[in-house]
């Protein structure tokens, strides 16, 4: 049982590491929507729509005017300045920009890596990659094994060349032959904290190999160092998970890692951990799409291959997820495998009502980016799960705004719909407070301090499908080494 737990676990990452997006023509980026399209209008007004603001009362502010300058929102309900850009609001409805806080973001790879002068032989065109997420109203992610490549993304956006979300970036660290930078003693432990902080890292994620003194010592010297902690619980925590919760073990990656400490997935079990967490101020990632697709997939490929968003991935990532012989969840199916899954994705009920009860602060994740995943459209389901496993659906949208604001430490700037916030927004056609498909109903999309609207946002992602179905005969996993 163990070793198939592990397995399903380590499979997780070893998919995303391996990939990361795709295209060798810069030039087609954003399809018909390419950056040179943008407005360049700095100056918008939104008129007659009802804001959901997500502050802590969070009392609608209804058939309001919202005025946005230089990216940023600095009037509600004051005088509609000349020369503005007016999106008509009414009957919509305001929330601030999504956040999915657990992403594994695509990027350009090297499939041959035997010269040293090799750059990538794929390319993920960073706009192709981003663009999900915008369409889906995330307007910033948190990526949980970022590398150097994310950084250039980042600029790529920071720089106004690609329209994405604000990123927010952890160095990878595990112990064993485990995955990211490696370290296997205290000390270690402790520089490789200072070297992901010199690099430029904000935020450390701890994996499921470390030993337990390298993970506290990793714990302690990411707070010396002003960085969060973030992250799975090591394996060698199993049977005295009270260790694990050492001050300044900030934030759980997802809900499976409370499953695997679990011997007999009951509520008793869901309150201890809560009580542990929130003792401890550790909060959770939801991340319960991921276990449905790991299913879904163990089961059988039907639903993956009918999926209406997987024609929006690269076609390299399609040919691998979609093919019996290369999915790597598929291969290895096996009753035992489906029913360790199906005792996980029963618990996560369990966990999601016990913390929430217990007041432990979850933020919403999906583990976007592994197999099958789709970035954008994927947090979406993963709000209505969270609703599913007994949370409000005003709950559920603070999950995705403003509490993962707060943790990231971006809430001055960010989280909220008020006057001073930068304007991360969604427009909705209907209202997500009365039923959480709602957030579905993106009409347009402030990102960037841009105006993206429905049109625009259909446009970008039909002219990807055509793309990426286009190419399909040009990226085969198969043959990734011969790129
Ligand atoms: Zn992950």
């Amino acid at each position: 049982m163990i070793t198939i737990k592990t397995t399903a676990i380590s499979i997780l990452f070893f998919v995303s590491l391996l990939f990361t997006g795709c295209d060798n023509e810069t030039k087609t980026s954003a399809r018909n929507t390419s950056n040179s399209e943008v407005k360049p209008d700095t100056l918008f007004v939104i008129k007659n729509v009802n804001i959901i603001p997500m502050t802590v009362d969070n009392t609608v502010i209804e058939n309001a005017t919202v005025i946005i300058d230089d990216k940023k929102i600095v009037g509600i309900n004051t005088t509609i300045p000349d020369g503005a850009t007016i999106i008509d609001g009414k009957e919509k409805w305001l929330i601030p920009g999504l956040v999915d806080m657990h992403v594994h973001t695509h990027a350009d790879i090297n499939f041959k890596e035997n010269k040293p002068t090799q750059g990538a032989t794929v390319f993920f065109n960073t706009q192709d990659v981003m663009g999900l997420y915008v369409a889906n109203g995330i307007t910033t992610t948190f990526n949980l094994d970022a590398r150097v490549e994310h950084f250039a993304q980042r600029n790529e956006i920071a720089s106004g060349k690609v329209m994405g979300p604000r990123m927010a970036l952890a160095a990878l660290i595990d112990g064993g032959e485990g995955w990211g930078r490696k370290a296997n003693t205290a000390s270690d432990g402790r520089q490789a904290v200072r070297s992901a902080k010199a690099e430029g890292y904000n935020f450390i994620k701890v994996y499921s190999f470390l030993n337990a003194d390298t993970f506290k010592a990793i714990v302690d010297e990411a707070n010396k160092q002003g960085l969060k902690v973030v992250g799975h619980i090591p394996d060698v925590f199993r049977g005295n998970l009270e260790e694990v919760f050492v001050p300044h073990f900030d934030l759980v990656a997802h809900a499976e890692e409370y499953s695997k400490h679990s011997k007999n997935k009951t509520v008793e079990d869901a309150q201890y951990f809560a009580k542990l967490a929130k003792e401890n101020n550790t909060w959770l990632i939801s991340s319960l799409t991921t276990m449905i697709w790991i299913r879904s997939q163990l089961k059988s490929l039907d639903e993956v291959q009918n999926s209406e968003y997987i024609k929006y991935l690269h076609p390299i990532l399609q040919d691998r997820w979609l093919n019996p012989s290369t999915n790597h969840y598929y291969k290895r199916t096996s009753p035992e495998f489906i029913a360790t899954i199906d005792a996980y994705i029963d618990f996560h009920k369990k966990l999601i009502k016990a913390f929430n009860d217990a007041g432990v602060p979850i933020v919403a994740g999906t583990d976007s980016g592994i197999p099958v995943i789709i970035p954008g459209f994927s947090l979406h389901d993963e709000l209505g799960l969270m609703v599913e496993a007994s949370m409000t659906n005003e709950k559920v949208l603070l999950s995705a705004t403003r509490l993962p604001a707060e943790w990231l430490g971006i809430d001055k700037e960010t989280g909220t719909v008020e006057v001073g916030k930068y304007a991360d927004l969604i427009l909705l056609d209907k209202n997500p407070l009365e039923d959480i498909k709602n957030t579905r109903t993106v009409n347009g999309v402030f990102v960037s301090g841009t105006w993206v609207d429905k049109k625009r946002l259909d446009t970008m992602l039909s002219g990807l499908a055509q793309y990426n179905e286009k190419n399909k005969e040009n990226f085969k996993w198969e043959k990734r080494r011969e790129y």
